[in-house]
């Protein structure tokens, strides 16, 4: 089982970069994950014919009892299984708030074990890279994490302070930097631009995506590039990047490792642990 979240700039393409991997994943017969990390619930609609699904946090305010994965999940096209952790209403709370319970939720009801996916995808917005929005960085979560920026200033900003959270995060028990995606806007010189702005943090490009028009077009009929565009060069890519987000080796945590979360590589607590995020979340919830 490989599990990896995708973080990035809100806009920067993570949603439909993620969703068109699923896609390019399921129909090679893999068994997929989804989860939307960002408070706008809107990371798995190309897989759901547009249609919104309940988000986790919008079921546990409903129904405080018995949810059941059946309740918190959905199969999309070819199959992949979405979830959507959601968020509090805009204003009203900390928007972590929706990871944690989320997380909190498919960990208690064994989602891993019950359906056993080649691969689990968590969709991240990286605008923010605090309190709930660190927790797929925990290894039991992801083992890896890839940044989705463009060659514009502000997306290349945000994959500076992502890096910088993952590897003040980094040690036993956390995720590690798999690269960077380059997500092409189509501005000047933008390869140069995002590789230098790249090598200054010491990341690699393992990946461009061209920017390209067939993107909106599968949007407008609510799908992705995989299935409406499955010939074009654009689908390629998909594919090409499913495979290697699938297979690139993630090094083996330390045998002795600690509960994911609680200590650092050097020693110290780790700045946020999850019992510090759980409080920050109650604590803005009320
Ligand atoms: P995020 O999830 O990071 O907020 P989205 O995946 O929702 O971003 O993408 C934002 C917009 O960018 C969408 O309208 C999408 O169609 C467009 N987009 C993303 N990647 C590409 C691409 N490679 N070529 C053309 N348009 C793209
Ligand atoms: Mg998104």
């Amino acid at each position: 089982m490989k599990k990896i979240a995708i973080y990035g700039k809100g806009g920067i393409g993570k949603s439909t970069t993620v969703s068109n991997v699923a896609a390019a994943l399921a129909s090679q017969g893999k068994s997929v994950m989804q989860i939307g990390c960002d408070p706008k619930a809107d990371s798995t609609l190309g897989l759901t014919g547009g249609q919104r699904i309940r988000s986790v946090l919008s079921v546990l305010r409903e129904q405080r009892e018995g949810v059941t994965l059946d309740d918190i999940t959905v199969r999309g096209s070819l199959g992949v299984i979405c979830v959507e952790s959601g968020g509090p209403k805009p204003g009203t709370g900390c928007a972590g708030r929706g990871i944690v319970s989320a997380f909190e939720k498919l960990e208690e009801l064994h989602a891993h074990q019950v359906f056993k996916p080649d691969m689990i995808m968590y969709d991240v917005l990286g605008d923010v890279v605090c309190g709930g929005f660190s927790m797929p960085l925990r290894r039991g979560f992801a083992d890896q994490v890839y940044i989705v920026t463009s060659g514009e200033m502000m997306s290349l900003y945000a994959m500076g302070n992502i890096v910088e959270a993952v590897r003040s995060y980094s040690g036993r028990g956390y995720a590690e930097l798999g690269g960077v995606i380059l997500n092409k806007k189509g501005i000047a010189d933008e390869e140069e631009i995002a590789r230098k702005a790249t090598a200054e943090v010491g990341v690699p490009i393992v990946f461009t995506l061209e920017r390209d028009p067939v993107v909106q077009q599968a949007e407008a009929l609510a799908t992705t590039v995989i299935e409406a565009f499955g010939d074009s060069a654009q689908a390629d890519a998909y594919r090409a990047l499913a495979d290697l987000l699938l297979t690139s080796p993630v090094s083996q945590p330390d045998p002795g490792e600690e509960e994911p979360g609680w200590t650092s590589a050097t020693g110290r607590r780790a700045s946020v642990g999850v019992r510090e995020v759980r409080k920050l979340a109650r604590r803005s919830s009320r």
